[in-house]
């Protein structure tokens, strides 16, 4: 099974208790405020290198997990989350 095939069936994600849509495509990556009783939308930027694409992945679920975090906080906690990960060897593969 092909990545992009698991992220066809991605459509939502809990994170610390809160549920999100999760819409993988070419915007980049957005992660919405839980405002109301609404699903909010959490978006992560496929066409883009595996890296980036971890990175973003790890920053935006900071942000949904922590909502109240400084992007500062946020920016260097998932670039070292990212990177550990990367040096573990995870990536997407052909792309
Ligand atoms: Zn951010």
């Amino acid at each position: 099974m092909k990545f992009w095939d698991r992220w066809d069936r991605i459509k939502t994600h809990t994170f610390a208790g809160r549920r999100f849509h999760v819409i993988i495509d070419s915007v980049d990556g957005l992660c919405e405020k839980e405002e109301s009783n609404e699903t909010p939308n959490l978006f992560i930027n496929a066409a883009r290198p595996d890296r980036t694409i971890l990175e973003a992945a790890t920053h935006e679920a900071m942000h949904a997990c922590f909502p109240t975090m400084s992007e500062l906080r946020v920016t260097q906690s998932a670039n070292d989350i990212a990177r550990l990960l990367w040096r573990m060897g995870y990536r997407l593969g052909d792309k």
